[in-house]
């Protein structure tokens, strides 16, 4: 059965999109809205089979897109790009009602990010492939880029479209089709996205979505012998899962997986800016993978850092997301809500203390409603090695911890598993440098937070990721790089 609705005013299939075409399932699954847990739509729910359909679909149209020269799959992409930014309001506004991030970020930040995704792949395909020459004694070694074949693509819900896309555009721009799998807890902009795939021309089975639950989909997306690459975004343990089964094939995985990043403040450091950036870590719910949600701050500054963290993050407005006076919105579902109040209740049961928050906001739900709002929360006081200072809890909840030395704010930064990014805040450009040098992060951002830049490499380190995107990273991981060594002295001439 055909699954269409209005969300927020705009119309949204809940099917897949496969060859160009609509496509039901036999079952559906509800898409809850985090605003106030109703359900705002039904989705077809995939399996193997819509997987398979998907993968073949994206085989069949393969030649034809490699083949397609690169300046019309770049104008293609760019026409993508402006339908993008003529629905950037729609798009915002069913991303917010789909995952509960604040409007304000997908209306100013995200959506046209999202169309920068488009434009950046686009130039970087007809711009920045030079095809390096090097000679050795009479021969040339030349490099080309050729498409893979079909990249599945994997993403999660806390920002869907912005991540999709940091896939689908390098993807598409590279010459291979797509088959994207959504998360099942946000999967409405990758349907809108179908459509303006259609409408921007590209040709069907060029970019393909199977929605449903990565258990029932994910092997059969992952263990096919006619992917060629495999992207995926989210949890380390769906990493581990994704792996096993592309191991079959040996198909090539790029993995961005989760953090749990440091924020340093050393004495030295312009406090107010410390500050202020260190109560950001709170946006989108705290439902952010780069997060640095440990504040390390040195002991000296302790008290003074906290009393102004204190004022700061008291006055963030939490409330529905489509208010654009909102800083903080609701957690993505009821699971996760229980996961994290599951981290702060153990943490306190342990010893810790909440200097604030420590639960749900019951004052924001409209009566009667559900209630996904979880309090900012900053804990103190953890015990040291404690699942709050070492898991990724995914939800606005900081710690903060004391060192005295940079030897010993090193050691805490990384005594994680994981590597994605770290925050480092000082006035002093030696201690960044010689501090900077000994954190095991693939991001780190020195006086500054979540300053992003499309051309540098982002990824993360140990259990955060395997490889990096961005730039050439992205483009280079969808494509064979190939080497051709001609001899120069064997031609035949008439
Ligand atoms: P998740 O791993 O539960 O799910 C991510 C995606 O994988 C979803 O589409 C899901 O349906 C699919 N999936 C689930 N099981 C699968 C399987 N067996 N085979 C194939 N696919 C499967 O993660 P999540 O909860 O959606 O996202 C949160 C996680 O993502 C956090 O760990 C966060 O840090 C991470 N994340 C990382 C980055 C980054 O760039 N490093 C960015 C955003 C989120």
């Amino acid at each position: 059965m055909h699954t269409t609705k209005e969300v927020a005013g705009v119309s949204v299939s809940g099917d897949h999109w496969i060859g160009g075409q609509r496509v039901a399932s036999s079952s559906a699954f509800e898409d809850v809205s985090p605003i106030d847990e109703t359900v705002i739509a039904h989705i077809a729910r995939g399996g193997p089979v819509e997987a398979a359909m998907a993968i073949a679909a994206a085989e069949q149209a393969f030649p034809q897109w490699a083949a397609t020269p690169p300046a019309e799959r770049a104008r293609l992409l760019h026409r993508v790009a402006d339908l993008v930014e003529e629905r950037i309001e729609q798009l915002a506004i069913v991303e917010t009602t789909d995952n509960g991030a604040l409007l304000r970020s997908h209306l100013r930040g995200v959506m046209p990010r999202v169309a920068h995704n488009f434009r950046f792949f686009a130039d970087y395909l007809v711009n920045d492939l030079h095809h390096p020459e090097f000679d050795t004694r009479g021969h040339t070694n030349r490099v080309s880029w050729d498409p893979s074949g079909v990249a599945v693509l994997i993403t999660p819900w806390n920002a869907p479209l912005m991540l999709a896309t940091w896939k689908v555009a390098p993807a598409l721009a590279a010459g291979c089709t797509v088959v994207l799998k959504p998360a099942e807890w946000s999967p409405l902009t990758a349907s809108l996205l179908a459509d303006i795939t259609a409408e921007a021309g590209l040709p069907p089975g060029v970019f393909n979505v199977v929605q449903g639950y990565g258990e029932d989909v994910g092997d059969a997306l992952t263990g096919d012998p006619h992917v060629s690459r495999i992207s995926f975004t989210g949890s380390v343990p769906t990493a581990r899962l994704i792996a096993m089964s592309a191991a079959a094939n040996l198909t090539p995985c790029s993995f961005e997986l989760g953090g749990k990043s440091p924020f340093i403040v050393f004495a030295d450091a312009d406090m107010d800016s410390a500050v202020a950036n260190a109560v950001e870590q709170y946006d989108n719910a705290g439902q952010v993978c780069l997060a640095g949600v440990r504040l390390l701050v040195q002991s000296s500054v302790h008290d003074e850092f906290v009393a102004r963290f204190v004022a700061r993050a008291s006055a963030l407005r939490q409330g529905d997301p489509r208010d654009l006076a909102t800083d903080v919105g609701p957690q993505i579902s009821r699971e996760h809500f229980d996961r994290i109040d599951g981290f702060v209740q153990r943490a306190l049961a342990s010893g810790a203390e909440a200097v604030i928050g420590g639960g749900p906001n019951v004052d924001v739900a409209a009566p009667g409603r559900g209630n996904l709002y979880y309090q900012p929360t900053l804990l103190t006081g953890a015990r040291p090695g404690s699942e709050v200072l070492t898991d990724e809890v995914f939800g606005p909840v900081l710690t903060i911890s004391t060192f005295d030395t940079e030897d010993e704010a090193v050691a805490l930064a990384n005594g994680t598993e994981f590597g994605l990014a770290g925050v480092l805040f000082t006035g002093d450009p030696d201690r960044a440098t010689r501090v900077g040098a000994r954190l095991v992060a693939g991001t780190l951002w020195v006086n500054c937070f979540f300053v992003r830049d499309l051309r540098a490499p982002f990824g993360g380190s140990r259990h955060s990721g395997v490889g990096r995107e961005g730039g050439s990273w992205s483009f280079d991981f969808y494509c064979d790089v190939k080497n051709t060594c001609t001899n120069n002295d064997r031609w035949i001439t008439p």
